[in-house]
């Protein structure tokens, strides 16, 4: 964390959603960072949680409950809200009503920080809160933070993230709590969901590959013909970014996109996942799977502007890493030891 006048290193840090992917891998950063005082908190029982981190406090709470919320932030000076009921395509496509119930996570975590005297308080938006009418070409524009209005989000989710946005908003306008919105794009790496239903497209990909290397069936199923377009951010660059967002001062409820701008298609992630196993493959095009949008980027413009900084790590190097660690997974799984997915 960059240490601002009000931050000090044993100040408390609450994390929502830390049994998480990104969760997880933030309290991993915040405690690299010499951060003393972090609470963890996921509905998750402890052993499923993706990271335990030495040092930091783990709570079991389902924090769509207002008592929950209030124990999550006694004490907290700074509240960072990462727990949704999410996935990919394929979940928040089929879940909507799961999706929309995470409004009350928001909504109970931003009124404890409050209450509690927080700080900060930094909600995690996402790029489908953006007018889905701006995505329908593989050719896209990258999105820029207007786009959202007038308001046209993905159904179920996008709705909450938009939403909860404005909760973000409000909490400062009226009451003066400094909030920080980002919308992220497509995150991705080691230590997130990389099989039964909730991962995204890398993660999937890559175990595809890795599952027709080890079968050696020659062929790969992708979702829809291939050609939509996606960015993705590796998560280094994800914990780097929330953080730089939660404390630059002129960032204050304003959302802010938090996103690779490296566009590919999904044929090309799917011959990056190829190269990192040293495969190609058939590849059978699944024409009626949930694809989401047909074309999706994120324009740096405003994140250069306002940090001097874009994630920058190439989709190329990131995937390897990301491969590598699916690859140990698969293989831990298949000799019957414990896996995260
Ligand atoms: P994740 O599913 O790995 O982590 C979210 C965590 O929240 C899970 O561990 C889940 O158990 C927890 N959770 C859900 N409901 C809860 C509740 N009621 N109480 C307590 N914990 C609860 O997802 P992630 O990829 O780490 O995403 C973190 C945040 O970033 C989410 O808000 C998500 O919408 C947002 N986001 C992620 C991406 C991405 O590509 N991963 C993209 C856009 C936005």
């Amino acid at each position: 964390m960059q240490e601002t006048n009000e931050t000090k290193k044993d100040d408390l840090i609450v994390i929502g959603g830390a049994g998480g992917f990104i969760g997880g891998a933030l309290a991993r950063y915040f405690r690299d960072r010499g951060f003393t005082k972090i609470r963890a908190i996921d509905k998750k029982p402890l052993p499923e949680w993706y990271q335990r981190v030495p040092g930091v406090e783990c709570l079991c709470l389902d924090l769509s409950h207002e008592e929950n919320c209030k124990r999550a932030c006694e004490d907290a000076v700074e509240v960072v809200n990462l727990a949704a009921d999410m996935g990919g395509m394929g979940f928040i496509e089929r879940f909507r009503v799961e999706c929309l119930r995470s409004i009350l996570i928001n909504t109970h975590m931003i009124e404890a920080a409050y209450r509690a005297g927080a700080q900060r308080y930094f909600y995690s938006s996402s790029a489908c809160a953006y007018n889905i009418d701006l995505q329908k070409d593989p050719n896209v524009r990258a999105l820029k933070e207007s786009d959202a209005y007038p308001a046209n989000a993905e159904r179920g989710y996008g709705w909450e993230k938009l939403v909860s946005e404005i909760f973000c908003q409000e909490y400062w306008q009226e009451r003066g709590l400094k909030t920080s919105i980002a919308r992220f794009h497509n995150v991705y790496g080691p230590d997130g969901t990389w099989d039964g239903g909730r991962e995204k497209a890398p993660a999937a990909i890559c175990r595809k590959v890795i599952q027709a290397k080890d079968e050696d069936t020659g062929s790969i199923e992708i979702w829809g013909d291939g050609t939509q377009t996606r960015s993705f951010m590796y998560i280094d660059d994800c914990v780097k970014g929330i953080d730089m967002i939660m404390h630059a001062e002129n960032l204050i409820a304003t959302p802010i996109n938090l996103g690779s701008a490296e566009l590919v298609t999904i044929n090309e992630l799917v011959s990056l996942a190829e190269a990192c196993g040293g495969v190609k493959l058939k590849r059978s095009y699944k024409l009626d799977a949930p694809l989401g949008v047909a074309g999706r980027n994120s324009d740096n413009t405003m994140i250069k502007e306002m940090l001097g900084w874009e994630p920058d790590t190439p989709l190329r190097d990131g995937l390897a890493k990301t491969y590598e660690w699916i690859e140990r997974q698969y293989m831990d799984r298949k000799a019957g030891k414990r896996t995260i997915s």
